[in-house]
C-alpha cells in the first residue's frame, strides 16, 4: 500500500508532465513496459498475486487506485476537448491558433463530427488529431455515440454532404441555426413557419429548408429515434477547472463498473448471495473503519484471497497432500478451511468473539461474514465501536496469518499482545478525544 502511494507521489507527476508536454501517444509497448516495472516494484520482483487491472480500480470496486497511465494520457488529451468548448471566452491564446487551422469549422464542433474529420485540413495539427483520437477512445470506453446527436453541426460538416459537398447556408448560421437541435424537435422537423418567426429566417429561403430537410433525412433517418446527447458526454462537458485533469481521470476510472473481488468463491464458501452494493461496501470498510495501513493491507489481501494454502500448493505440485495437516478432519486445506473451519482456528475465533462481546457489551457472532469479511451492519451502528471491533478482528486475522504454517500454535494470548501493541501505538499518536477510545478494551485485557 505504501508502494502504491510512492508510485502516486513519485512516478505519476513525472509521467503526467511528459503527457502534458508531448501530444503524441506513446506506443502500447511503452505502456506495457511501464506497467511491468510498476508490477515488479509493487510485488518486490515476485510474481504478482493481484492483477494490475484490479489494483487500478477505485477502492469501492476492489482496487487500490493505482494510477492507470493510459487513462492519464487520455485525460491529458481530453483537457483540450474541454478547452475547445470555451472558445467564445477567448481565455486561452492557443485556442486562436488552433481555430485558425480549422478554417470554416468551429473548433468546438470538432468532437461532434465523425472520423470523417480525418480528411480535413485541421487533422494535420498534431494537437487536434491526438485530442480527437483520445476523444474517440473516450466515446468507445463510455459506449456513447454522437452521430447524430443534438449538438451535431449542420454546416461544413463532412458527415452531411450534398452531391459530395458540405453544405453551408451562411444566412441560416448567422441567425443562430447551427446544430441539429435547432431544426429538429423530438423526432420531427420544426416547421418552416416556426423557424421564420423564431430565428427571423427570410421567407424566400423555403427551398433551402426543403434541401436541408431532405439531406438530413437521407443521412440520419430521424423519425426513428429521438436525438439525444449521451449522458457521459453531457457529464464530461460540465467538468470544469480547477483540477480538471483529475476530474476527467476519475470519470475514466468509473467507466468500468465491475467489482474485482473473488465474489463467487466467497459466496460459494459462505453459502450466501449478496448484491453488488454489499460487496462494494465491504471493499470500502477496509479503508473507512481502520486507519493503520498495514492492517488495511491484511484485510485487503484476505478479501482478495491472496495467501497460499495447502490446497493451492498441492495444485501447483509443491506438496503431496491436499488435506489439512493441522487437524484430523481430513478436509482439503483450502482458503476457508485455513482461515475459518480448521478446528484450532475455529476455537481461536470463538474465544475472540466471546472476549470482544464481553468487553464491548455487544453481541459479536462467531460468523465468517463478520470476522472475515467485516460486515458489521448487524453488530453495531456506533462508529467508535465498529472501528474497535473491525481493528480487533483485523489483528485476530493477523494472528491467524502469523501461525499460517502451524495452526496449533494459535492462541489468544498472542492476539492480546498484538492488540496491546497496536493500542499503545494508536493512543500515542491519537488526538485527546481519541485517547480514551480504547479504554473498555484495555481494562479487560490487562
Ligand atoms: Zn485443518
Amino acid at each position: 500500500m505504501g508502494r502504491v502511494a510512492a508510485i502516486k507521489m513519485m512516478v505519476l507527476p513525472k509521467i503526467n508532465y511528459l503527457f502534458s508536454m508531448i501530444p503524441t501517444k506513446p506506443p502500447q509497448d511503452w505502456f506495457r513496459s511501464l506497467d511491468s516495472y510498476m508490477s515488479k516494484f509493487l510485488w518486490k520482483n515476485k510474481p504478482p498475486r493481484i492483477s494490475l487491472k484490479t489494483l487500478q480500480k477505485t477502492k469501492d470496486k476492489g482496487g487500490l487506485e493505482l494510477p492507470n497511465f493510459q487513462h492519464y494520457f487520455l485525460a491529458n488529451r481530453l483537457q483540450f476537448i474541454s478547452g475547445w468548448q470555451k472558445h467564445t471566452l477567448l481565455d486561452e491564446p492557443w485556442l486562436d491558433v488552433e481555430q485558425a487551422l480549422c478554417n470554416n469549422l468551429e473548433i468546438s464542433d470538432l468532437p461532434f463530427i465523425s472520423s470523417n474529420i480525418q480528411r480535413h485540413e485541421c487533422f494535420k495539427s498534431i494537437n487536434i488529431s491526438s485530442s480527437l483520437t483520445a476523444w474517440w477512445e473516450f466515446l468507445k470506453l463510455t459506449e456513447s455515440s454522437l452521430i447524430p446527436c443534438k449538438r451535431t453541426p449542420i454546416w461544413n460538416n463532412p458527415d452531411i454532404l450534398q452531391n459530395n459537398n458540405m453544405i453551408n447556408f451562411s444566412d441560416w448560421s448567422s441567425k443562430g441555426i447551427k446544430y441539429l437541435e435547432h431544426i429538429l424537435e423530438g423526432t420531427e422537423f420544426i416547421s418552416f413557419d416556426r423557424l421564420v418567426t423564431q430565428y427571423g429566417i427570410n421567407k424566400k429561403r423555403f427551398l433551402e429548408y426543403q434541401q436541408i430537410k431532405s439531406i438530413i433525412k437521407k443521412r440520419f433517418k430521424p423519425g426513428q429515434v429521438e436525438l439525444q446527447t449521451p449522458p457521459s458526454v453531457v457529464q464530461f462537458l460540465t467538468l470544469k477547472t480547477p483540477k480538471l485533469l483529475s476530474k476527467i481521470y476519475r470519470m475514466l476510472s468509473k467507466t468500468d463498473e465491475s467489482i474485482s473481488l473473488p465474489i463467487a468463491k466467497w459466496e460459494a464458501d459462505l453459502s450466501v448471495n449478496f448484491d453488488q452494493n454489499f460487496w462494494s461496501q465491504i471493499c470500502l470498510k477496509t479503508f473507512h473503519l481502520i486507519r493503520n495501513p498495514s492492517l488495511q493491507l491484511i484485510q485487503y489481501k484476505i478479501l482478495h484471497r491472496v495467501h497460499y494454502t495447502g490446497h493451492r500448493m498441492f495444485k501447483m505440485g509443491f506438496t503431496s497432500t491436499n488435506n489439512c495437516s493441522h487437524c484430523q478432519t481430513n478436509s482439503p486445506d483450502n482458503y476457508i478451511h485455513a482461515l475459518w473451519f480448521c478446528p484450532p482456528v475455529q476455537k481461536f475465533w470463538r474465544e475472540i468473539c466471546e472476549d470482544l462481546s464481553k468487553c464491548l457489551k455487544c453481541n459479536i457472532p462467531t460468523s465468517p461474514l463478520v470476522c472475515l469479511l467485516g460486515s458489521l451492519d448487524n453488530v453495531t451502528t456506533e462508529k467508535n465501536i465498529a472501528h474497535m471491533v473491525f481493528t480487533a478482528l483485523c489483528i485476530a486475522k493477523k494472528t491467524v496469518l502469523m501461525n499460517w504454517k502451524n495452526k496449533n500454535n494459535l492462541n489468544s494470548n498472542q492476539y492480546r499482545n498484538y492488540l496491546l501493541d497496536y493500542i499503545s501505538l494508536d493512543t500515542a499518536s491519537a488526538t485527546t478525544s481519541d485517547q480514551f477510545l480504547w479504554a473498555p478494551l484495555i481494562s479487560s485485557i490487562t
